[in-house]
């Protein structure tokens, strides 16, 4: 294996695959590791992964269509702000401000009594951008968006679906949350 942070060409080689296996930027090749992509090696300890990220990708920018993935930071009667913590899929960083607005119009196709009822802080939920413009601006509407995990308001634990509600097996009490339809599923990134 090279040294980690080094630059590398599409072809060279980088590890062979008793040391790593392929990630982003790698494909495997007669028990070789070779870059697929120039850029820096990394190694991605978790997966023991090789990984060569491109020197051209530049902070990601935002725009509308795209899918975030944030943590509720604070809420109010109208609005839920929520840090976004990176794209759908995707780790790049993100230029600019990570704060984003969910206003209480955007959050249900269901009437919403009160934003409380939808999302928690330090929640993690799945939404849409909708606006960059003046700030960003998100929407929970859609099946698929929503709370992708959250934690009991009293004991922290993370919450269990059960059915339309959300359950702490520790208080056994329920809480109510704007879930999406994948809650509990394991996709969170
Ligand atoms: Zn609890």
């Amino acid at each position: 294996m090279i040294e980690e942070g080094r630059l590398v060409l599409p072809g060279d080689r980088v590890a062979i695959s008793e040391e790593l296996q392929a990630g982003e930027g790698t494909y495997e090749h007669g028990g070789d590791i070779i870059a697929s992509v120039a850029g820096t090696f990394t190694v991605d300890r978790k997966r023991m992964r090789a990984v060569v990220e491109p020197v051209n990708a530049g902070p990601l920018l935002l725009k509308p269509g795209d899918i975030a993935i944030c943590e509720v930071k604070q809420i109010t009667d109208s609005m839920v702000i929520v840090n976004i913590l990176h794209i759908a899929g995707r780790k790049r960083r993100i230029a600019g401000s990570n704060d984003a607005v969910l206003h209480i119009s955007n959050i249900s196709n269901d009437y919403v009594e009160s934003t409380g009822k939808t999302f928690r802080v330090g929640d993690i939920i799945r939404a849409k951008i909708i606006e960059v413009g003046n700030g960003i601006r998100l929407a929970t509407k859609e099946n698929n968006l929503g709370v992708i995990k959250a934690y009991c308001t009293q004991c922290r634990n993370p919450l269990i679906r059960k059915g339309n509600v959300l359950e702490c097996p520790i208080c056994e009490r329920t809480e109510e949350r704007k879930i999406a339809a994948d809650y509990g599923e394991g996709n969170i990134d």
